[in-house]
């Protein structure tokens, strides 16, 4: 029960926090009834928690998908960050690989939550450390809020599959700090079924497979807004580069890619 609480206290933390910004300013507007609706999200989770408790994928210890023994021992990604693109944890782990499987495949969905909690203390470290070493003078660590792209699927694998992966985790991570991520799911779509780049070796191949098979659409919503890609997992970075590429030619301010594993 407090491994749960602890688990659910920055979401907690967040969601009050908005609620009484809103409750001051006596508005009963949208962000209120996401706040209020978020609150009744966490109880009803909390209950689900007690029905159905959770075990750590590694170790089955009950409580948490990652209990923090073992989430210790997962190895961060220490890959310098090159072109404003980095990840949380390095895939050659066991709990990081069984991680993503059983979110992609297994239909583990819950796993989302624990896994954006990570993305998100992540990126505090990251894109605000980057903001103070452009920005100096400036008295903020985030300059503007960011619009939260999950890397699209085809429909017919959404279909086959029935959700997409990097959209549960980016919308766990708006979820998490809604002031500042902003998910946004109509922009970028993926209009060409491509082979699975697990089945492509190289950097060159990967890019030229997944070359031309996304679309921007809707965008005015993303022009001269900092953007923030999120997918589940990297190998070469040609997806991640090929979103870059049609959302910068689309218009958008700065762009920062981000994945659970690398
Ligand atoms: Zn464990």
């Amino acid at each position: 029960m407090c491994i749960t609480f602890y688990r659910h206290k920055t979401y907690l933390y967040y969601t009050i926090k908005r609620i009484m910004h809103y409750r001051e300013n006596s508005k009963l507007s949208t962000p209120l009834f996401l706040g209020l609706l978020n609150m009744l999200r966490f109880v009803v989770e909390k209950l689900m928690d007690l029905i159905f408790p959770k075990y750590c994928i590694h170790c089955d210890k009950e409580g948490m998908y990652f209990c923090s023994s073992c989430r210790c021992k997962m190895p961060p990604d220490t890959t310098p960050i090159s072109n404003d693109t980095f990840s949380v944890w390095r895939y050659d782990n066991e709990t990081v690989k069984k991680a993503l499987w059983e979110l992609k495949y297994r239909g583990k969905r819950g796993l989302a939550r624990d896994l954006a909690e990570s993305l998100h203390d992540k990126l505090f470290e990251t894109i605000a450390e980057n903001e103070l070493y452009e920005n100096p003078a400036g008295n903020k660590c985030y300059e503007s809020s960011y619009l939260v792209i999950p890397i699209p699927i085809h429909k017919s694998r959404q279909k086959e599959r029935g959700y997409n992966q990097s959209e549960l985790l980016a919308k766990e991570l708006c979820l998490l700090n809604p002031s500042l991520f902003i998910l946004e799911e109509q922009v970028l779509k993926k209009t060409r079924q491509t082979p699975s780049q697990v089945s492509v070796r190289d950097r060159e191949k990967r890019l030229k497979n997944i070359n031309g098979s996304f679309s921007v659409q809707n965008i005015e919503k993303i022009i001269g807004k900092n953007i923030l890609i999120v997918d589940d997992i990297t190998t070469t970075r040609a997806t991640l580069t090929e979103a870059r590429r049609v959302l910068l030619k689309a218009g958008a301010k700065k762009i920062w890619c981000t994945t659970i594993a690398h």
